[in-house]
């Protein structure tokens, strides 16, 4: 095996030059562990792809000058690993290559996420971390970046920062390597003393037992977990329970949360963390009419396993029994009597379909005509009707798993979703999905003018209304569908779930 290395810009961009191929980067300090192996692994996955790695020492995210002169170096060591791993080439450049004399773009890192946990103690460190990946994405020019949920405050510092510089690059990431006696693996091992060792041990498996306790109880007791820390002599710089996402402390309605921890060992300092789950997370698809949305939430839901909503069907049932009953909906009285014996059910049926039974009736095809479609937004924006099924909606939600469509899931029904996607679509795209789907069912050949009419109409009440409108969530990741087949919709949509999921959850 020829191991290449490339030692300046220059030499990198001559190989990138002659071969031609999209590049699966993995910037490292070097020290390579089975960590860094796994990360090379999982960046061979992309086949296509060319693997570099990147062994530079950031003297930028030092705030010890010490720390900076006792990190450990084992170059040789380094490369046998990466290349062994699949690594297709290394890039080794020095300092002067990446950093030049004044003509340094010094990053800032994001202040929300950087002021907490490892930034409160390492000032300036996350600026450092921005800066040199900044860089190094410029250099390298990758498709994809792979780094591991180890460092997972870095790792949403650096997402944040690539979205913020709108920087087209994917950010993968692996869940935490554990050595077999469960410590994370990390160059900084190398320093420790064989008591020390034992500490991070002790500390690592302080944090499991706080999971297990967790997933009994609920809470995390903070103070209690640092008392024992203390009693087994373990100096903890830190310890805090926060938001997964954004790192802000943990409140009860939060969901995916973190307990994470520094602890120093001698002259060395380590981090770990686990995650904790109270139910299992919600994706929540909201968008205008004819976008895609059933047949795209359908196959997510049967790809993760998780349950299927589609709230419309839910508006449009009990649009279809008002009209049966010819109940006076503008009657806040008469509806409130009429809706507290309204049972709304989904049954699967065979090829992954799902009946709908509002009162024992199968209204699965009859909600899908156009006269249900042109009464639905006006039945759909009364108080009474959407406070009743936003709550059968959090019922059916609320030991999550479930993926729910509609047009206030984000923004109400499940606010505290983990992924919220707004998927659109051009309205000629949309009318024409509409119409084939429409026929598809059998019901003649459609008039697509007056389609086209009738969803624009619909999309107008449903995002004017007063209640609940369809808005697209602060929080929400846009895709707009035109262009894109149903499966590479639903695969983006997958993608962005597993990488916004910490690794750990899923497993
Ligand atoms: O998604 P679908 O076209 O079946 O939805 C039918 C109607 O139900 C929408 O046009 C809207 O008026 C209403 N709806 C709603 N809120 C939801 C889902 C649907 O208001 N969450």
């Amino acid at each position: 095996m020829t191991k290449i290395i490339l030692k300046t810009i220059k030499e990198l961009n001559e190989w990138r030059l002659s071969n031609q191929k999209d590049i699966s980067f993995v910037p490292t300090m070097g020290n390579l562990h089975l960590g860094h192996r796994e990360l090379i692994r999982e960046s061979k996955k992309l086949k296509e792809n060319l693997v570099l790695l990147s062994i530079f020492i950031n003297p930028l995210q030092f705030n010890d000058k010490e720390d900076l002169i006792k990190y450990p170096r084992t170059i040789n060591k380094d490369i046998d690993l990466a290349c062994a791993a699949g690594a297709d080439a290394i890039f080794l450049p020095y300092v002067d290559e990446i950093f030049p004399k004044n003509k340094i773009k010094y990053l800032k890192a994001s202040d929300d996420l950087s002021k907490n946990l490892c930034g409160n103690y390492r000032k300036g460190h996350f600026d450092g971390v921005c800066t040199v990946v900044y860089r190094l994405i410029n250099i390298v020019k990758p498709k994809v970046i792979f780094l591991g949920d180890k460092d997972w405050q870095q790792l949403l510092i650096i997402k944040e920062m690539v979205a913020k510089y709108n920087i087209k690059v994917a950010i993968k990431s692996i869940d935490t390597q554990r050595d077999s006696d469960g410590i994370p693996f990390s160059s900084r091992n190398n320093l420790l003393l064989k008591n020390d060792r034992e500490k991070v041990r002790l500390f690592s498996e302080e944090l499991f037992h706080a999971k297990k306790i967790f997933n009994k109880t609920k809470t995390i007791r903070l103070n209690n977990i640092r008392k024992r820390l203390k009693n087994k002599d373990i100096k903890v710089e830190y310890l805090e329970h926060v938001n997964a996402f954004n790192l802000q402390r943990s409140t009860s309605e939060m969901n995916i949360t973190m307990l994470a921890g520094a602890i120093i060992c001698g002259s060395t300092r380590l981090i770990d963390h686990i995650f904790l789950m109270k139910r299992d997370p919600i994706i929540a698809i909201d968008g205008p009419a004819g976008s895609g949305k059933s047949t795209v939430t359908k196959l997510i839901a049967k790809k993760l396993n998780f349950i299927f909503l589609d709230t419309g069907a839910m508006y449009r049932a009990l649009s279809w029994y008002l009209t049966k009953e010819k109940i006076n909906y503008e009657n806040g009285k008469d509806l409130n009597s009429f809706l507290s014996n309204i049972s709304i059910k989904f049954k699967s049926v065979a090829g992954s379909k799902q009946n709908v039974i509002i009162n024992n009736h199968n209204v699965t095809d009859k909600i899908r005509s156009q006269e249900i479609s042109s009464i639905v937004s006006s039945i759909a924006s009364i108080k009474e009707v959407r406070e009743f099924l936003v709550k059968e909606q959090r019922k059916i939600g609320e030991a999550g798993g479930i993926v729910a469509e509609g047009r206030d899931i984000g923004s109400k029904v499940f606010p505290n979703a983990e992924l919220k996607i707004f998927l659109t679509a051009t309205i000629n795209e949309r009318a024409k999905r509409r119409k084939n789907e429409l026929e598809a069912m059998g019901l003649g050949t459609i008039d697509f003018e007056k389609l086209k009419n009738e969803i624009e109409q619909r999309d107008f009440e449903d995002s004017n209304r007063k209640i609940s409108p369809l808005i697209k969530a602060e929080d929400a990741v846009e895709i707009i569908s035109d262009g894109y087949t149903i499966n590479q919709v639903v695969e983006k949509i997958v993608g962005i779930y597993f990488e916004t999921i910490p690794k750990e959850l899923h497993l």
